[in-house]
């Protein structure tokens, strides 16, 4: 049947040329919307979401999106929401993309360049938001237009959220769309740009991080009061000491470990690609049943298994002391904690309380924990993101469900009954960590696959190929 062969490359050939073009094109596009993301200053505090998602708006109108199907709203004026939905044909209930347009904010001079401006340098895209979460959800943008120039209806609604309040946590955006306008995000199930995502080891694509479960953000203050008086008189019960003692105890307190099934699943799909002694380290912790020694030695290996294994509190802001000569009568430390999934904070503050062990101290809680279901890891889904990851690398990729120790939107949406999945295409080393932080960069490639990547998972949503 050669000739067959024969004539079905050709047409192999004939297919790829012409989809060549818009691909390269829609990737100009996606790079000129990610420099208009990051080139607007989006934090809270000195910028606003509403510029850029009236810019995001202004390009799905040109796109031919029905001004109903474009809503820009929000809390306050400043940070405004964008909500496009692209009208399906079928019955079943809308899939949401998912991402965040605010940022943590960053100063030039912390910076080796100018944070709000992307730069190119080494084979790397710098710029605040470049991971978390400009680049992700310049991807989806990009994704949604190639979409809507496919001509191709999808079989349900897709909605993409570009939402604000992401970083401050301040319900400006999917929360407040949740509980005031759910008509308009309301779905089946979310991807969401905000996690998860392809990782590079050792310059290999050796996984996807799918992230089904995320911790329990809860935030308390440790708070010591006292007379205070003059420095030349010091006491025992200073305040900034007392406190100093409480958090002293609390570093030392290691919390209880817990494995959870979503954690176990996370370490079951990384024996395959670490080295023999972590493997090891892996395999004895996934032993039945679990050994704590065991479970213990693997924790001390880095900061993310700790945090994979254990809940953990820990100090993040400090404010004593209100003259240079005088006794503080006040000390407050700011204590952040991650919940494993199933643990509980009115547990932990009883925990706290215990490990302290000084009525002086008073602990306040300053964020309520917001515990969310971890989501169903259904076939058909994860089947969805297989398939896109070979319409982008050309291969099957393991996916490795995550316990994410960040908190992330999803969580409103999880506990609106609406399973989320954490997941971008855009591949990250394992061990780049700059989300928040100075230099926050992406590698060029990485990008590029991660608008391929979100096409091709959109264009599968909508059920074409
Ligand atoms: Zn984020």
């Amino acid at each position: 049947m050669r000739p067959v062969l024969g004539f079905a490359l050709s047409l192999t050939i004939i297919a790829v040329l012409p989809a060549q073009e818009p691909a390269a094109k829609a990737q100009r596009e996606a790079r000129d919307i990610l420099s208009e993301m990051i080139s607007i200053n989006t934090s809270v505090v000195r910028g606003g979401t509403t510029p850029l998602a009236q810019k995001l708006a202004a390009r799905f109108r040109t796109a031919g999106v029905p001004e109903a199907d474009i809503q820009l709203l929000g809390a306050d004026a400043k940070d405004q929401n964008l909500v496009v939905r692209l009208r399906g044909k079928g019955p079943a209930k809308p899939v949401l993309f998912l991402a965040h347009l605010d940022v943590v904010d960053a100063m030039r001079a912390d910076w080796s360049m100018e944070p709000y401006e992307v730069s190119e340098k080494d084979g790397w895209l710098y710029g605040r938001g470049t991971i978390d979460d400009k680049g992700p959800a310049a991807t989806a943008v990009a994704a949604a237009l190639a979409l809507i120039r496919s001509g191709v209806t999808p079989d349900r609604d897709i909605i993409l959220a570009l939402t604000s309040g992401e970083e401050f946590g301040d319900e400006s955006g999917a929360a407040w769309l949740l509980r005031l306008h759910k008509e308009l995000v309301n779905a089946d199930y979310v991807f969401n740009f905000d996690a998860g995502g392809p990782a590079i080891d050792q310059d290999v694509l050796r996984w996807i991080k799918l992230q089904g479960a995320e911790k329990v953000y809860w935030t308390v203050t440790l708070t010591v009061k006292n007379a205070g008086g003059h420095s030349s008189l010091p006491r025992p019960d200073n305040a900034i000491l007392r406190l100093a003692t409480a958090l002293k105890r609390l570093e030392a307190y290691p919390f209880p470990i817990h494995l959870t099934d979503i954690a176990r699943a996370e370490l079951t799909a990384r024996v395959p690609f670490v080295e023999t002694s972590e493997a090891n380290a892996i395999r004895d912790v996934l032993k039945k049943p679990l050994s704590l020694a065991a479970a213990e030695s693997f924790a001390v290996r880095t900061p993310r298994f700790n945090a994979l294994l254990r809940t953990t509190c820990t100090p993040t802001m400090l404010i004593a002391g209100h003259a240079e000569n005088a006794l503080p009568a006040l000390a407050v430390a700011t204590v952040n904690c991650r919940l494993i999934p199933g643990e509980y904070a009115a547990d932990i503050l009883r925990m706290l309380k215990a490990i302290i062990a000084d009525s002086a101290v008073t602990i306040t809680e300053i964020h309520p924990a917001r515990p969310s279901p971890p989501s169903p890891l259904l076939p058909e889904r994860m089947a969805l993101i297989k398939q896109a990851a070979i319409d982008t690398w050309g291969r099957e990729i393991p996916l490795a469900p995550v316990q994410e120790t960040g908190a992330t939107d999803g969580l409103y949406f999880r506990n609106a009954g609406i399973p989320v999945y954490g997941i971008t295409g855009i591949a990250m080393p394992v061990n780049e960590t700059r989300a928040h932080g100075n230099d926050e960069r992406i590698p060029i490639k990485s990008f590029e696959d991660g608008v391929t990547f979100a096409t091709a998972l959109m264009r599968r949503v909508a059920g074409g190929k």
